[in-house]
């Protein structure tokens, strides 16, 4: 597949790095309205930073599709399954309106490996914060559209959410009962 992978670890590194360098300038003391953080974002290379927490391709993610394809399922990959939205879902079965999103530990706050940095603390807590309540919208704005929405994190084992996928898509897959269809009129 891909040559060069980067791990999460090594890309919440670079991020510190790159966005540690955004505060060293004094940009943060930006951070408290929406039009202050977007003329913040404006800077195209922030920008970038602060949208790679929704990253493609991980190593669990890879992994997990990986077995998931082995198993014989297609799937569709950082796919756009919101109307007038470019929120992306990891793993897609747009037939099944299954979403499978892989969280990050450290973007998405996973209770069991959440390290806060303790350089820029307030920065980090406000941004993985936001993080968490843009989940918890996306899930919903999914379900409201009819999707059937598959959490992971990324410590889980791979072939064990793969697993779970593979079951969520041939339970929908399983033919609806005769019996239980409504009829039309004649
Ligand atoms: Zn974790």
């Amino acid at each position: 597949m891909c040559g060069a992978r980067v791990t999460p670890s090594q890309r919440i590194s670079g991020l510190s790095t790159a966005i540690g360098r955004h505060i060293q300038s004094g940009i943060p003391t930006m951070l408290t309205g929406v039009a202050k953080e977007k003329s913040w974002a404006s800077s195209e290379a922030a920008r970038h930073s602060m949208q790679a927490n929704r990253s493609r391709d991980t190593e669990p993610e890879l992994q997990v599709r990986h077995e998931l394809f082995r198993h014989g399922l297609r799937y569709r990959v950082a796919y756009r399954a919101l109307p007038h939205s470019l929120r992306t879902v990891d793993i897609a079965f747009p037939g099944q309106r299954i979403a499978v999103l892989i969280d990050g530990c450290f973007w998405h706050s996973c209770p069991d490996h959440l390290r806060t940095p303790s350089t820029h603390a307030d920065f980090w807590a406000t941004k993985l914060e936001a993080t968490k309540r843009r989940d918890q919208e996306t899930s919903q704005m999914l379900a409201a559209n009819g999707w059937l929405v598959l959490r992971f994190w990324e410590h889980e084992d791979p072939i064990e959410v793969s697993r779970r996928i593979e079951q969520a898509v041939a339970e929908a897959k399983t033919p609806i009962d005769p019996s239980k269809t409504v009829r039309p009129n004649p």
